[in-house]
C-alpha cells in the first residue's frame, strides 16, 4: 500500500487516479444525457473542486460555461453558530441550468446553505455533482444528483482536497492511515 506524509499525518491510497477517471466518464455521460440539447453552467466551489471541475467539464459534451464561487465561513456572535457568506458569484443564474460542482459533501451543511442562496437567483434548474459523499455523516434529505463515490467517514486528501493547505496536487485520493 502506497503511503505518504502530508505535514504530520500519514495517508494511504484510497481511490486511484484511474478509478476516478473511469467514474468521471460515467458521470459526464449521465450529465450529457440528462441535459441533451441544453446549455449548462458548472458552478465550482473553491478551493477543493478545481481539479474535479477541470476533469468533469471535459467529460460533458454540451455547450458549457464554467464559474467558481467560494463559501466563506466565520464564527459569529450569534447562537446559530457559523455565519456563512458567498463570495465571487459574478454571473447571472436566472433561467440557467446550474450544476453545482463540489469536491466533498460531509454533513451537508455547506451544500444546504448553497442551495438556499442559489435558489434565490431563480435558476431554471439547480442540480448537484459531488465527487465524494460521506454518507454516514450526511444529515439532510435534499437529493445529490451526481455522486462520484460514497466513502466512509474518514479524512481524505488529494485530487483537489487539502490537509491544512497541502496535498491538493496529489493525483490520487488518499485517506488517513490507521497505523
Ligand atoms: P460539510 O458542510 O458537508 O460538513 O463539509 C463540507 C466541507 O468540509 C468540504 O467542502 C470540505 O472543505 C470539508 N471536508 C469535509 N470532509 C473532508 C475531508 O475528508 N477532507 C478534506 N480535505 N475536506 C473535508
Amino acid at each position: 500500500m502506497k503511503k505518504i506524509m502530508v505535514k504530520d499525518l500519514s495517508f494511504e491510497v484510497f481511490i486511484s487516479e484511474e478509478k476516478i477517471k473511469t467514474r468521471l466518464a460515467q458521470m459526464g455521460n449521465d450529465i450529457t444525457a440528462r441535459f441533451a440539447g441544453e446549455e449548462v453552467l458548472l458552478l465550482g466551489v473553491l478551493n477543493g473542486s478545481f481539479i474535479f471541475m477541470a476533469d468533469l467539464a471535459r467529460e460533458i459534451h454540451l455547450p458549457l460555461s464554467v464559474e467558481f464561487l467560494r463559501i466563506s465561513s466565520y464564527t459569529g456572535t450569534s447562537s446559530s453558530g457559523d455565519v456563512k457568506s458567498l463570495m465571487g458569484l459574478n454571473t447571472e443564474l436566472k433561467g440557467k441550468n446550474v450544476l453545482i460542482v463540489e469536491d466533498i459533501v460531509d454533513t451537508g451543511i455547506s451544500m444546504d446553505y448553497l442551495i438556499l442562496e442559489l435558489s434565490k437567483h431563480n435558476p431554471k434548474s439547480l442540480r448537484i455533482a459531488t465527487l465524494l459523499l460521506k454518507k454516514e455523516a450526511f444529515r439532510f434529505n435534499y437529493s445529490l444528483d451526481y455522486v462520484g463515490f460514497e466513502i466512509p467517514n474518514k479524512f481524505v486528501v488529494g485530487y483537489g482536497l487539502d490537509y491544512d493547505g497541502l496535498g491538493r496536487n496529489l493525483p490520487d485520493l488518499y485517506q488517513l492511515s490507521e497505523t
